[in-house]
């Protein structure tokens, strides 16, 4: 069975992440500096961010299919496809899948 990559609800948790209920029930849980430091960019990819301490500025939808977050560091140029996120979920039941991914 595919992953769903429609997003229920997206919220924040507190100051300190960002939650993500799927269309299949699952949620995701992704900390900021952990969303600031998978920045999906060209640049973020070749070079790292420097994530600590980093906070969204702002979030907004993309179309129906993405979000893109402005970051406290000024940075805006991500954006996170949806599918994107539910392909990055650190839930103990996501991450043995992704190792597998090689
Ligand atoms: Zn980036
Ligand atoms: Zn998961």
């Amino acid at each position: 069975m595919p992953l769903s990559t429609e997003p229920n609800r997206i919220e924040r948790v507190g100051e300190t992440a960002l939650k993500v209920v799927w269309g299949d029930g699952h949620e995701s849980l992704y900390a900021w500096e952990f969303l600031r430091a998978s920045c999906p960019c060209a640049v973020c990819r070749e070079a790292a961010p420097a994530a600590a301490g980093v906070k969204p500025a702002e979030i907004k939808p993309v179309g129906r299919y993405a979000m893109a977050i402005r970051w406290s560091d000024g940075h805006a140029t991500g954006i996170y496809s949806h599918e994107y996120l539910r392909s990055i979920c650190r839930c103990e039941s996501c991450v043995p899948n992704q190792m597998t991914e090689g």
